[in-house]
């Protein structure tokens, strides 16, 4: 399936849930949601109660939405959930918090999940001294996770480092702000996600 290139406050609208997937604007009056929380479209304010299978569905499209990932690379995630100890649901969050867009964005690097992802992409970021520019790498405690020097000026970054500065970083992480570096001290625990997601709708719909 094509990545979405539509407006983006339209799935928060949908998933009836502030995604955050538009940086500083997210915390302005001028978020869509709260201007019109309800779904878009025709009908969007006439929907009845969702079925057993409807609120799965949009469980699973809500998470998929917050980490920006598309259906197949999703699926494969609940695999490898699956397949590791513990809990399935917690697994699966905790793979997908795993990954470093998610990390750019939690030290604050980056407004917005898939701000993080287009600046890893291009090159920005450094794990453990080395530059990695796929954004599903899987980080791991321990790991050092910096801007590299060329990008120190990037207006991006410095611009979502103060603003995230302000608002606090996760305890999990501990970032040097004049070094432009971050390491994950732990990884987080199913409490340090903070998203109302009941992610065993998402277990109950791939485990039909
Ligand atoms: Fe969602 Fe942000 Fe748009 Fe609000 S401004 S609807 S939180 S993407």
């Amino acid at each position: 399936m094509a990545r979405y290139r539509g407006a983006v406050c339209r799935l928060c609208r949908r998933e009836r849930i502030k995604l955050n997937l538009k940086g500083e604007r997210c915390l302005t009056d001028k978020c869509a949601l709260e201007r019109r929380a309800y779904p878009p479209g025709q009908h969007g304010q006439g929907r009845g109660k969702a079925s057993e299978y409807g609120r799965q569905l949009r469980e699973k499209q809500k998470v998929r939405r917050i980490y920006g990932i598309q259906e197949k690379q999703f699926r494969a995630y609940f695999k490898e959930a699956d397949r590791l100890k513990g809990v399935t649901g917690e697994n699966l969050l905790l793979l997908l918090e795993r990954r470093l867009d998610n990390m750019i964005y939690r030290m604050g690097y980056a407004a917005s999940r898939s701000e993080a992802r287009q600046l890893v992409r291009h090159g920005h970021f450094t794990v453990n001294g080395r530059r990695v520019d796929i954004p599903s790498y899987s980080t791991r405690q321990g790991d050092i996770i910096a801007v590299r020097e060329k990008s120190k000026k990037v207006p991006a970054i410095v611009g979502a480092y103060e603003a995230a500065s302000a608002k606090g970083i996760p305890g999990w992480l501990e970032v040097d702000a004049k070094a432009f570096s971050g390491t994950i001290k732990e990884m987080p625990k199913r409490e340090d996600i903070t998203m109302p997601i009941e992610e065993h709708l998402i277990v109950e719909l791939y485990s039909k």
